[in-house]
């Protein structure tokens, strides 16, 4: 294989470009799960996960398993559905798709509402189906990183709380990066991953679930993805099953970063900060967002390909500059690319980054 260029800044959305200190972390020791040292690890790790939105110890019940942010989204989906449930599944992106495809596969009954991707949630014909009252749940993405559009987490979970809905999210891309209000009562389960927005390395997948949606009774639908089967464990300082230990002592030192740098405010500042140092720029050269900027989050912002330049080329050069970025998805492929500002990036970082798209869109 060809030896990775470790200067490489990742601008795609997870994983994120380490700091020294996470690298560190993350191979500073051997470590044994069955030892105190991990114990004590895992419950400092999972009392952090609590501390970034400051939720209540015994209200709020963080469960983490190893795998990726779809292995927290399908954990949260099959073990938090009861078997008399119904979801609403509003979707206008990849990963409200995925929401649904999970349901599916495990045999949930849901319902999708289905968006143009990129599209504005459409909050009347939420209100009209969750004013059925047949739906139980609803599952929805916070931060739909197909086209960066930020969903209204807040208005949602208010027509929830309105019909007696719970609402289980995918905030796998906006988790330590944007406002999630864990004090309000349709608000169920978070499911995120340690390689977003917390600058972790890859392989912890978590979700943060209210203390009675876990304790009802919730069918078994998997082996390794069900969360009561590691909530029990996890709180008793225990593991059932082999835990991603790097993954753990990358997020610990991750966590204490994020407290450093002002916590969720302070890194949606940072990121807001470099989403609109790039935007001004780029609109500067005249490369247009795809969706208008007051609807993006602060974690990723999706532009048009300028005329005449394909996306192989523009990620080509840019990564001979050293950045990776990304491209759009499925129908979005041709006409899209992605910028996240994610991950421990500098700014002298930018500043060569928008160096090399002036280059290019000169020539
Ligand atoms: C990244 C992401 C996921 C999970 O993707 P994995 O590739 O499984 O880590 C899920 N939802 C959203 C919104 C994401 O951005």
């Amino acid at each position: 294989m060809t030896t990775p260029d470790a200067s490489l800044i990742l601008l795609n959305p997870g994983p994120v470009t380490l700091s020294a200190g996470v690298r560190e972390a993350a191979v500073s020791a051997d470590l044994c799960h069955r030892e105190p040292e991990f114990q004590e690890l895992q419950a400092e790790v999972l009392g952090g996960l609590l501390q970034v939105y400051g939720c209540a110890f015994g209200e709020w019940v963080p469960v983490a398993l190893g795998g990726s942010g779809t292995a927290a989204m399908e954990a949260m989906i099959s073990s938090l559905a009861p078997a008399d449930a119904r979801l609403l599944v509003p979707q206008n992106g990849v990963y409200g798709e995925r929401s649904a495809r999970i349901a599916a596969i495990h045999g949930i009954a849901h319902e999708v509402l289905d968006h143009a991707w990129g599209g504005e949630l459409d909050m009347d014909a939420i209100e009209r189906a969750l004013a059925t009252g047949r739906f139980s749940h609803v599952v929805m993405v916070h931060h739909e990183t197909t086209t960066g559009r930020l969903n209204p987490l807040e208005d949602v979970a208010d027509l929830c709380a309105r019909h007696g809905a719970r609402l289980l999210v995918d905030a796998v891309s906006s988790f330590g990066a944007e406002a999630i209000d864990f004090a309000h009562p349709a608000l169920d389960a978070c499911a995120a991953t340690s390689n977003k927005c917390l600058h972790g390395i890859p392989g912890l997948a978590f979700v943060l679930c209210r203390a009675t949606a876990l304790s009802g009774e919730l069918p078994e639908r998997s082996l390794y993805l069900h969360l009561p089967r590691w909530a029990g464990p996890q709180a008793a300082g225990s593991t059932p099953f082999t835990p991603a230990v790097n993954a753990w002592l990358a997020l610990h030192e991750a966590l204490g970063e994020l407290e450093a740098q002002g916590g969720w405010q302070g890194r949606r500042e940072r990121y807001l900060q470099l989403a609109e140092q790039v935007r001004a720029a780029l609109e500067g050269m005249g490369v247009e967002p795809w969706l208008d900027p007051a609807s993006s989050s602060c974690v990723l912002r999706s532009y048009r390909l300028p005329a005449g330049l394909t996306y192989n080329l523009l990620h080509d050069w840019l990564r001979h500059k050293g950045f990776v970025i990304y491209a759009g998805q499925g129908g979005l492929a041709g006409e899209m690319f992605r910028i996240s500002t994610m991950g421990e990036i500098g700014d002298s970082d930018m500043e060569r980054l928008l160096a090399a798209f002036k280059e290019i869109m000169a020539s």
